[in-house]
């Protein structure tokens, strides 16, 4: 609990005042719930020792109604104070965290990575916001409450207090033990969620083509992660039923050895049989903080995960921190690999020791089979990975020194996914150099033959995208992004795939738009298809991330097998006929 208290300090930063403040009216309800025990207890003693009279009957009656207000009070500000700064913490930790999955590198966001994310700000910041301030307010109070009870019966009688605390040592044994038990459970649980959330997410993802393929068996994968999210939820609450009873029990031989030495002691009159009265009933209450704090320890255990999680994407380095502090304001850019090597999980390269040079107003073409390190490569060059080993010179200048910023505004990208955002076509292709006034923002439309079709949108230029441009066909979509690149003007482009699975009318359109953007570039393209690749001015061959050979069409047919073999095998595809 301490350490789950200390990692939601470290998680409040400025907001740690609040917090106190909130824990301190925590603090006081239960210091004047104690009071009211308290003066229970006294007028219990008073009875007992005979001298409750009409005077001190007003005088606890008066104090009882001070203590009663003055426990709504604080109650109603440890209310009002807690739920309040958990929002106000998790608006601040969704906004820095939603800017700091900005400065990730583009490599982080695969498929799992993304379902972590998911499961942050769906279950984890939502969970320590609804629930948090209430476990560690419970804990407080179950301290305070437990204090001031172990006080007042150690006042009444040390001898049966003794006796009845020593059911705190097993069942603070207990509680390591079940501690121990229930993170691992805990982890497991967490674990079917994050496979719950991500199998849902493919399902939802891929509906297009289960319906297509009519793919009755991919629900069952979802079937099978949410039974085995709720199999593991049960074997969690099933073990913590368990284990809250023994601590209960363990608690209680406290109660039951003060009971039995209790009537010994009365029978030898060494206890006043009202005193062993007195710790009958307040055996019973005496445990009930330390009950209600097991009870918590599901939600804590919950937490606990949670802001582990939390503090996991906190702690990842982002690329501005890895950023050099040269400026770069270079209008052409002659790039150059020197043995560069880059791995994702340190273990096996996706691109390993290649050296090249491309200058500007040149076309480099990248191909090779699936998963050769074409993409890895493109996104080496604006330093969305950066090299493992060796080094990227862009104008002589080691890309490793320079400001991330700058690096990026020299370099634009299509991909063959674009993404358009929900907002005017106008201002989808001003993201491409944000100062352009609306005239340049249409010439640019124009040069990417776009301006056709965006003229014929309901309101022109002004028309509101649908998220993700899903209402644009993909040639539209990739005419928006090459408008974007011209708009740019970056003399590094880069361009992954942007002419596959084009209709010929769209193909025809964007090559246009393509030859427009290129001009005086230095142009890096990875493609499929040779035949679209076969003019470029150097064609870079990859295999496993090694540089098979590097050079022209006719060149590399002669000298690089697998081109060879690529090239054969494009030609044979585009003799194939349907019989
Ligand atoms: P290509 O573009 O030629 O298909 P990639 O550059 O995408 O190849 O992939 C090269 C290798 O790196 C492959 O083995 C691929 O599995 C791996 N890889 C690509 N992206 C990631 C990633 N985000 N995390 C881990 N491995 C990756």
């Amino acid at each position: 609990m301490i350490a789950m208290i200390r990692k939601f300090l470290d998680l409040a930063g400025e907001r740690k005042k609040q917090l106190y403040l909130a824990w301190l009216f925590q603090a006081l309800t239960s210091i004047c719930e104690g009071a009211i025990y308290f003066m229970l207890f006294l007028a219990i003693k008073d009875i007992l020792g005979g001298s409750f009279t009409k005077e001190k009957l007003m005088q606890y009656s008066l104090m009882f109604l001070v203590y009663t207000v003055l426990h709504f009070v604080f109650y109603y500000f440890t209310i009002a104070k807690q739920r309040p700064v958990s929002y106000a913490m998790m608006r601040d930790e969704r906004l820095s965290i939603a800017a700091k999955i900005k400065q990730f590198p583009l490599y982080y966001f695969t498929k799992d990575k993304i379902s972590q994310l998911t499961s942050l700000f769906t279950t984890d910041l939502s969970f320590v916001e609804m629930n948090i301030m209430e476990i560690i307010a419970g804990f407080v109070s179950s301290m305070i409450m437990t204090v001031v009870f172990a006080l007042m019966l150690l006042s009444v009688d040390w001898r049966m207090a003794l006796l009845l605390f020593a059911g705190i040592i097993p069942g603070y044994i207990l509680y390591q033990q079940f501690q121990k038990s229930m993170v691992q459970l805990g982890e497991q649980k967490k674990n079917t969620q994050v496979a719950m959330i991500d199998s849902t997410l493919e399902y939802v993802q891929g509906m297009e083509t289960i319906k297509a393929y009519r793919l009755e068996q991919s629900g069952k994968l979802v079937e099978k992660q949410v039974n085995g999210y709720c199999t593991a939820s049960d074997r969690y609450e099933a073990t913590l039923t368990n284990w809250s009873m023994g601590y209960k029990i363990c608690l209680n031989l406290g109660l039951f050895l003060s009971l039995g030495v209790g009537i010994a002691m009365v029978r030898s009159g060494s206890l006043a049989p009202a005193t062993y009265l007195f710790f009958a009933i307040m055996g019973i209450i005496f445990y009930r903080p330390l009950e209600a704090l097991m009870g918590s320890f599901a939600m804590m255990n919950l937490a606990n995960a949670s802001l582990d999680n939390i503090a996991e994407i906190n702690n990842l380095p982002t690329e501005n921190e890895k950023q050099g502090t040269t400026q770069f304001a270079d209008t052409q850019a002659d790039v150059r690999f020197e043995n560069v090597s880059f791995s994702y999980d340190g273990k096996r390269d996706a691109v390993s020791h290649v050296s090249f040079s491309a200058k500007p107003g040149t076309i480099t073409a990248l191909v090779g089979p699936s998963g050769s390190g074409k993409s890895t490569l493109l996104n080496l060059i604006p330093g969305f990975v950066t090299p493992k080993n060796g080094r990227i010179l862009l104008n002589g200048k080691d890309a490793a020194t320079l400001k991330h910023s700058d690096l990026v505004r020299h370099v634009s990208v299509v991909f063959q996914e674009v993404y358009l955002f929900q907002d005017t076509m106008m201002n989808n292709i001003r993201m491409g150099n944000q100062s352009a006034t609306d005239e340049q923002v249409v010439e640019a439309a124009k040069k990417a033959h776009c301006h056709e079709f965006i003229e014929k949108l309901p309101q022109g230029y002004q028309t509101v995208i649908s998220e993700g441009g899903a209402s644009l066909s993909g040639g539209e979509r990739q005419r928006v992004a090459i408008a974007r690149a011209i708009l740019k003007d970056s003399p590094i482009i880069l361009l992954d795939e942007a002419l596959s699975s084009l209709d010929a009318e769209n193909a025809v359109a964007i090559q246009k738009g393509i030859e427009e953007m290129i001009k005086g570039k230095t142009v890096f393209l990875v493609s499929h298809t040779l035949s679209y690749i076969q003019n470029s001015d150097q064609i870079l061959v990859l295999s496993d991330g090694i540089l098979q050979g590097c050079g022209k069409h006719e060149e590399l047919l002669q000298t690089v097998p697998l081109y060879q073999t690529m090239w054969e095998k494009e030609k044979s595809i585009k003799n194939w006929k349907l019989a």
